[in-house]
């Protein structure tokens, strides 16, 4: 289907074995990509849903419910898009929500600045490139944990559930636990056990149309996605809805997604192993 502002298309998949056929309607004319993260999040729920079929299928069952927010007390991890998306649902906030929540934002970046933070998670991401990944995963942990010992809520928790759940981050979609829900209140290694997705978005989302903005920045924490936004004002190159969904897709394949009409390149030699979906 195709109108002037519109076209939906058919997109088939194979995610772990699992066909996904999925309808998206995405913008016919070029847009700033996070313009996308509505179809991105539509992607991203179908994805979880699989992953969840077959944890199911498995015998263990999801524990997170309505009305419980004990992860919501952790660093979610925002790729561009999202910070951009986060700051323009903030600013589009009927008053007094609108200050009430950035306030939230800025009393939660002074706590975390106190206490060092975020030089703490700088030093474990450099760190993450000399040692192995059970080491890099074990320091991550540990900066996570020193994060969620503080007992700050994200801002947009209230009454232990999210006040923004259509717009939330693609992390947050991922983040299932099939642990106890008790066990999300004092979190250990061992204690929670976090589902193992078969298709992570966020991996890939941190790479589509990321700005000199971001150049070396992989994801930051969403408490600094106000100030980020305010410091660096937006600058993203535009596209029509269906090259962000092939760049989308390429990230996710690994695979390169050729223009309509344009036959794809030969592979490079190095080109990074190929993931099944
Ligand atoms: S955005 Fe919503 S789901 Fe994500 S941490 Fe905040 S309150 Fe929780």
């Amino acid at each position: 289907m195709q109108n002037e502002d519109w076209v939906t298309g058919n997109i088939g998949l194979n995610i772990g074995g699992k066909p996904l056929n999925m309808q998206v309607t995405v913008p016919a004319n070029p847009v700033k990509p996070h313009r996308m993260l509505p179809i991105f999040h539509q992607m991203t729920n179908a994805f979880v849903d699989i992953s969840v079929q077959a944890i199911e299928a498995s015998g263990k069952k999801i524990s997170c419910k309505a009305g419980c927010g004990a992860c919501c007390r952790q660093p979610v991890p925002l790729s561009e898009i999202e910070v951009y998306q986060i700051a323009e649902l903030v600013e589009a906030m009927e008053e007094p929500r609108r200050s009430e929540i950035k306030e939230r934002f800025a009393r939660a970046v002074v706590h975390f600045q106190s206490i060092d933070w975020f030089e703490k998670r700088n030093k474990c991401a450099e760190l993450a490139e000399t040692l192995s990944p059970d080491e890099a995963m074990n320091e991550v942990f540990k900066v996570i944990l020193e994060y969620f010992e503080q007992g700050i809520p994200c801002p947009f928790l209230e009454d232990e559930s999210c006040s923004i759940h259509p717009s939330r981050p693609v992390a947050c979609r991922e983040y299932l636990v099939t642990s106890p829900a008790e066990n999300c209140s004092a979190p250990t290694a061992e204690s929670v056990d976090v589902i193992d997705l078969l298709v992570k978005p966020s991996e890939n989302l941190k790479f589509v149309g990321r700005s000199r903005n971001f150049n070396k920045m992989a994801s930051i924490p969403h408490i600094l996605a106000l100030e980020i936004a305010d410091q660096f004002p937006e600058n993203f190159i535009e596209k029509k809805g269906e090259r962000w969904l092939a760049d989308f897709f390429q990230m996710l394949t690994q695979r390169e997604i050729p223009k309509k009409g344009v036959k794809s390149k030969p592979k490079p030699k190095n080109r990074p192993k190929k993931r099944r979906l």
